[in-house]
């Protein structure tokens, strides 16, 4: 197995794959795989409500709230969110912390009045906002967070209250990586690719009472309640891909759910974090300290040069995944879910062995 720190997609864990090669020509003796079967049977009909069940019980999605499985990918949720929730008259609000954030922005702004609630982008996106810094009316449309910044590497710890607005979540790189308090939230969309299984699927988590306040003449696959009163079975859903999400979270499940895994992925964090700091003119890292990411660690070295010998040798010793993103160049380690603490370790040990050759 490689030693995957891709940033999305993102590495699986191996006991899912293992699995899924078990079932994947004949699931559960049916003679058939889960991607040849009829979303109307009810062999699949079971493994989507058990998807939607897990989801319910590790994320700990209360009464009142919908769980769909839509598809088009974070990015159609830039469009379908304010298409529901930004009527004519009322503005939406947009927490500015990296990239993605100023894509979910765009799109709202073809769609209706917006306005930047707050925005970190004249510090290079290297820190999530203080309470402090965001406004916004008691009469928005809702407020829209990215929880974590995947390109930047920074992450909220605790989100605005927002009393009776409606704060919004893009989710995709850090869902089901710490425990969080879906209360708080009026919708929380994640793309799957990260921690929650392969591409081609979408997680929603929305709140029932802004479902039915959303416009109906909206094209029927966008609007939310189209597909939550069919279950997320309005049309063909992205049957294996939900499978497959269904065996992550079972999974999460047995290292013992979201706490543990939670607790995993700090320590994960804490390797790579500490030679940062330990190293503070070598490897310097994006992030304030205070701003950092569990799932994504960004980090430059002192020259281009460095840079580049740092990131061959890493190939060279099996480590896939570490270029920064093309837009902000450097160094990045993606650590999400499914990257074993040995292969952090290894990581970890490597930064401290180059550093060390370049004393
Ligand atoms: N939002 C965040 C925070 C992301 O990291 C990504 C990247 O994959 C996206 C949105 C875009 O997701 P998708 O490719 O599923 O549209």
């Amino acid at each position: 197995r490689a030693l995957n720190f891709n940033a999305g997609p993102a590495a699986l864990p191996l006991e899912v794959l293992e699995q899924a090669r078990e079932e994947f020509v004949d699931f559960g003796g049916t003679g058939m795989s889960v991607m040849e079967m009829s979303h109307r049977s009810k062999t699949y009909e079971a493994i989507h409500n058990e998807t939607a069940a897990l989801v319910r019980e590790l994320l700990g999605v209360p009464e009142g709230y919908d769980v769909l499985f839509l598809q088009g990918g974070a990015s159609l949720q830039f469009a379908m969110v304010p298409m529901n929730f930004l009527p004519k008259g009322k503005a939406a609000g947009y927490v500015l912390t990296g990239s993605w954030s100023e894509k979910a922005l765009k799109e709202a702004q073809r769609l209706g009045e917006t306005f930047v609630a707050a925005s970190t982008k004249d510090g290079h996106y290297r820190r999530i906002p203080g309470a402090e810094e965001i406004s916004f009316g008691r009469d928005s449309a809702y407020l829209h967070v990215t929880s974590n910044n995947t390109i930047f590497g920074t992450q909220w710890t605790r989100f605005p209250d927002t009393g009776s607005v409606p704060l919004v979540a893009d989710m995709s790189s850090d869902i089901l990586s710490r425990k969080i308090d879906v209360r708080q939230f009026a919708l929380i969309y994640a793309g799957a690719q990260k921690n929650l299984g392969p591409s081609g699927v979408t997680l929603v988590v929305v709140r029932q009472d802004m479902v039915e306040r959303a416009p109906e003449d909206l094209p029927t696959m966008l609007q939310y309640r189209i597909h939550a009163k069919n279950n997320s079975l309005y049309n063909t859903p992205p049957t294996f891909g939900i499978y497959m999400m269904g065996l992550v979270l079972k999974w999460v499940k047995g290292q013992g759910g979201v706490e543990a895994v939670e607790r995993r992925n700090r320590e994960k964090a804490g390797l790579i974090y500490k030679v940062i700091d330990d190293n503070p003119d070598f490897y310097l890292g994006h992030a304030e300290p205070t701003s950092r990411s569990l799932m994504n660690v960004t980090f430059r070295l002192p020259t281009p040069e460095l840079e580049k010998e740092f990131l061959d040798g890493a190939k060279a010793e099996g480590f896939v995944g570490l270029n920064g993103h093309r837009s902000v160049g450097g160094c990045r380690a993606s650590l999400y879910n499914a990257v074993p603490v040995e292969h952090c370790a290894a990581l970890r040990d490597y930064m401290v062995e180059f550093r060390k050759k370049h004393a």
